[in-house]
Order: C-alpha cells, then structure tokens, then sequence
C-alpha cells in the first residue's frame, strides 16, 4: 500500500495561505482540505463541519484527554485549534491527501510525527509591512487583533527554515502556481 501522505501549508496570518490553499483544492481533487476543530465562535459564512469543526472548550480538552489530535495549539490567547487523527484518516479513506492550513507550531509537530510523508510548505509575505496592510485591507480583524497577528508574524517567520519548502508571496498567481510546482513534484507527478 502506498504511503499516507500529507500536504501542510503555513504561514503567518495574513499571508495568503488560504487564498493559495483555496487554488490548490479546486485544482486538484485528490487533494482535501482537512477541517480543524476549533472553539473559537463560528463567523459570517463559516459552516460547521465544512470550515472547522466548531466544539466547546470542555469537549476540546476531552479529546485532548482522549489523544484524539495529530497537534493542537492555543493559536490565540484562549482559542484551541486542532487537527484530529479520525480527520486525517477520513481523508485518506477516501483516498485522497490532506491539505493542512495551520499555524507554524502545529505545523512542526504534524512535520515531526510523520517525517517521511509530509510535504510543508510555509507562505511567506514580502515584508511586515505589507503583511500588516493586508490584513488591514482585509477589515476583519481589530487594530489589537493586526497588532497581535503581526508581532505572531515576525516570530513566526524565525521558523521559515523548518520547512521543506518556503514561497514569497508577492504575486498571488505567482505563489500559487510555485505551490503547485512543489506538491506535483513531492507526488512525483510531474
Ligand atoms: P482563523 O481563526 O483565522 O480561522 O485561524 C487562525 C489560525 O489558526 C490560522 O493561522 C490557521 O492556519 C490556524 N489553524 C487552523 N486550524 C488549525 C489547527 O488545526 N492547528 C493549528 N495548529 N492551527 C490551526
């Protein structure tokens, strides 16, 4: 049987995972996005069991309790995220390859447990500076919430080495298509 694989794509907020992550899905359809559970409150157009699994602080600690997770982070202050073993394999079950998009901790450790199968690419922005207009640009988040996701940001970029793989976005089209070029290859599909 073939090797279970995986795919993790990370990058500080604001970077242009998701957007990069939402180009690789619709491409390619042996790919999956893995969906975390998260406590934080669901937003406008966000569905449960599609975006994130949404549960409660008390049934995130329980499944830690019970090792339900790959990895899990307190990515902000009082909000767990995590990415579930059940996810992982529901995914591979269906023969297909999971895409994370987590944070670069979470991304360490899933590297960590599964070294020989995983393919992490970290997204990085050309400078803070234009990190931090995007996600004013982006007008969701708090002056504090900017504030606290860019100093994240530069700590965050001190881990770019970890990764197999590291893409500036300066160019979304660009970064996506570099994103492409990595995975193909790591699949030996090219
Ligand atoms: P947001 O709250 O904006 O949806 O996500 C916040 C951050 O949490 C993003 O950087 C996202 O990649 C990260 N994240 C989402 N799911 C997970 C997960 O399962 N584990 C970890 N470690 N980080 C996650």
């Amino acid at each position: 049987m073939a090797i279970e694989k995986i795919i993790i794509i990370t990058a500080p907020s604001g970077a242009g995972k998701t957007s990069i992550t939402k180009y690789l899905l619709h491409k390619y359809p042996f790919l999956s996005f893995s969906i975390s559970a998260a406590t934080r409150a669901q937003r406008g157009e966000e569905k449960d069991g599609l975006d994130y699994y949404f549960i409660s602080e008390t049934s995130f600690q329980q499944k830690i309790q019970e090792q339900a997770f790959v990895e899990w982070e307190m990515v902000y202050k009082g909000k767990y995220y995590g990415t579930l073993k059940s996810e992982l394999q529901r995914i591979w079950n269906q023969n297909q390859i999971p895409v994370l998009d987590i944070d670069v901790k979470g991304a360490i450790h899933v590297q960590q447990q599964y070294p020989q199968q995983t393919l992490s690419i970290f997204i990085q922005p050309p400078s803070i500076e234009i990190l931090a207009e995007r996600l004013e640009n982006r007008g969701t988040e708090s002056p504090e919430s900017i504030a606290t996701r860019v100093s994240k940001a530069e700590y965050e970029i001190s881990f770019n080495q970890n990764f197999n793989a590291i893409i500036i976005n300066d160019e979304l089209e660009k970064a996506c298509k570099e994103a492409e070029e990595v995975i193909l290859a790591f699949l030996n599909m090219h």
